[in-house]
């Protein structure tokens, strides 16, 4: 039974075969975190800026990619490559700079696409314009796409959250980025504290009426090191219980586009200096909640995408 578009089906039908992302980590930072936009970063975002679960960023981005190329490769029995830059925000450093981390992506001839994420406000059409004169003169098979950390639509939610970048800039960065074909994925995390399911609505309305080609949905995990932990440990977080989030889940997915490829329904978080998430329950267990629950009421995503197009105008082409 179709319950969403899964972003593995989405990559098997662009590339006619099974392809992964391989992380990368790049030795850098955020104008959230160094000053320029803010200080001390998005109440949320512990010391990794995100990117747990890779090889350091002392590593080149050669043996980053090949170590874990020679992993995922034949334990997935995977041999067609993203290069995935995951940590920080990847486009917040000196063009140059940049294309020669790229540059060695390149090299590899496995690597169809390079994947960047960044935040909205680091997306120009210089910077992006550069970056696929760049790589179509190097390799012009290669696919460039950018990952969007936006968290909620709710511009109220990101003030409060110290994001440092309100809708306006994400929705920017997406026309920007369509000018130069670059694809867009966003990240969305449907449990933020001041959120309610109406945002999360929100959130799926505009992603499709934007037309953005992938999301990734994370739940919220709170971190020791963070202002968000510092808040949770105080008590004056608000959590929703899980059966709210499946809930919200189910009802972003229904009012999003069909044609979005979703990459996952929820993320997970470094056992370390964890002080919530995924309330204690393993993510593949809640990802069986949520399809089981959507197979018991026959939903799936799109079932409520009708809204664009001129809704109001329909009732003439009965
Ligand atoms: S924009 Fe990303 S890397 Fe920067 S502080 Fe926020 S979550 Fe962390």
């Amino acid at each position: 039974m179709y319950l969403y578009y899964k972003y593995s089906t989405y990559l098997k039908e662009k590339y006619g075969q099974k392809t992964y992302k391989l992380p990368v980590n790049l030795p850098l930072t955020c104008p959230n975190r160094d000053g320029y936009i803010g200080t001390g970063g998005c109440s949320f975002c512990g010391e990794e800026g995100a990117g747990f679960e890779t090889l350091p960023s002392e590593f080149s981005v050669r043996e980053q990619l090949r170590k874990n190329r020679e992993y995922i490769g034949p334990k997935y029995g995977v041999e067609l490559f993203i290069a995935y830059f995951q940590n920080y925000s990847n486009t917040y450093l000196p063009l140059e700079k940049l294309k020669g981390y790229i540059a060695e992506a390149l090299e590899f001839e496995d690597i169809i696409e390079i994947c960047l994420s960044t935040r909205p406000d680091c997306i120009s059409h210089h910077y992006l314009k550069e970056l696929t004169d760049f790589i179509a003169r190097t390799r012009p098979e290669i696919n460039l796409s950018l990952e969007l950390g936006l968290q909620t639509v709710n511009y109220h939610t990101l003030d409060k959250l110290n994001r440092g970048h309100g809708l306006a800039e994400f929705i920017d960065a997406v026309l920007i980025a369509r000018e130069y074909q670059v694809e867009t994925g966003v990240h969305l995390i449907l449990n933020l504290p001041g959120d309610d399911l109406l945002d999360v609505k929100e959130n799926a309305r505009i992603l499709s009426v934007l037309g953005v080609d992938n999301v990734k949905l994370h739940a919220l995990y709170i971190r020791e090191d963070t202002e968000l932990g510092r808040l949770y440990q105080e008590g004056s977080v608000d959590l929703i219980p899980l059966n709210e989030y499946i809930e919200r889940v189910i009802t972003f997915l229904e009012y999003l586009s069909p044609e979005i490829a979703v990459q996952r329904l929820l993320g997970r978080a470094p056992e370390e200096k964890t002080l919530f998430a995924n309330w204690d329950h393993s993510w593949w267990k809640i990802q069986e909640m949520i399809l089981r629950e959507m197979e018991k009421r026959g939903s799936y995503q799109g079932k409520k995408y009708d809204y664009a197009g001129g809704k109001a105008l329909k009732r003439f082409m009965e």
